[in-house]
């Protein structure tokens, strides 16, 4: 394994996940706000997730900086009958580098099944998406002790069929379902606990070596208030962002509390 600091081999990821806000008007003026702060920023990897309807836009915004521009979600399928959806080459058209897959509420309110996203994630691979996988516990599944299950098995799962070589492509966020959205962020031991276990398992998955390099991000009511301690722990490599997403300064407070801590 290696001796290098965890800070030293994975940098660090901030991601926003606009969710179903911001017209591509909206998307464009908070997008320029990001990029005048932080819009060369390479210490950090920024990737904003605008809805579809302001990819192409934001993505203008984006051109010639390092700010990446990422999608909420995509189908597996390359193109076909799939009436709404949208496919990793369409998204590879508009220089989307990053999707997220697998959110809680895709799986909630769209019923999205663990094998449904592991086609997702093995054709995002495949189209050189990098994936930014979602897993997390619900607050029942929490208080009846099945936290490490349920993100064992939904972790397994998304990630059945990924090769040695493309695991460091794909990001890791755990979210924990009872913290996003509600302001109640876990603890960073609660969310130490989770990543150090979520790393365990990839490294019975690919070895110690691929594992340390694969970047696990902590979503759920991150805020400027919270960040300096979660992005402290050792397994703790970046956040993924909702509410504090929408307004360029607390993002890019989030961004500058990452760097702080990479
Ligand atoms: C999310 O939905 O990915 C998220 C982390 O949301 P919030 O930051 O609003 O809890």
């Amino acid at each position: 394994m290696s001796t290098q600091s965890p800070h030293l081999i994975r940098k660090k990821v901030i991601a926003g996940n606009w969710k179903m806000n911001k017209t591509a008007a909206e998307g464009v003026a908070l997008a320029q706000e990001i990029v005048e702060a932080v819009g060369r920023e390479t210490l950090v990897d920024v990737v904003l997730c605008p809805p579809f309807t302001a990819l192409a836009s934001v993505g203008h915004e984006l051109e010639g900086q390092s700010v990446k521009l990422g999608a909420q979600n995509m189908h597996p399928q390359k193109n076909g009958a799939f009436t709404g959806e949208i496919s990793a080459e369409m998204l590879r058209t508009l220089y989307v580098t990053h999707v997220i897959l697998g959110h809680s509420e895709r799986r909630q309110y769209f019923a999205e099944t663990d094998a449904f996203i592991n086609q997702k994630v093995l054709a995002a691979l495949a189209s050189e998406l990098r994936p930014i996988l979602c897993v997390g516990e619900t607050l029942a599944e929490r208080e009846a002790g099945r936290t490490l299950d349920v993100v064992r098995a939904q972790t397994t799962a998304a990630l059945a069929g990924v090769k040695p070589e493309q695991i460091t492509t794909v990001i890791v966020a755990y979210e924990p379902v009872w913290a996003i959205g509600t302001g109640k962020v876990a603890t960073s031991e609660q969310a130490q606990e989770v990543h150090a276990f979520i790393r365990e398992l990839l490294t019975s998955l690919y070895g110690a070596a691929l594992a340390q390099k694969v970047r696990i991000l902590y979503g759920g009511s991150m805020k400027p208030s919270n960040a300096t301690e979660l992005l402290g722990q050792k397994d703790i490599d970046g956040g993924l962002i909702g509410g504090a997403a929408l307004e360029a300064r607390s993002f890019v407070e989030l961004v500058k509390a990452a760097m702080a801590a990479a």
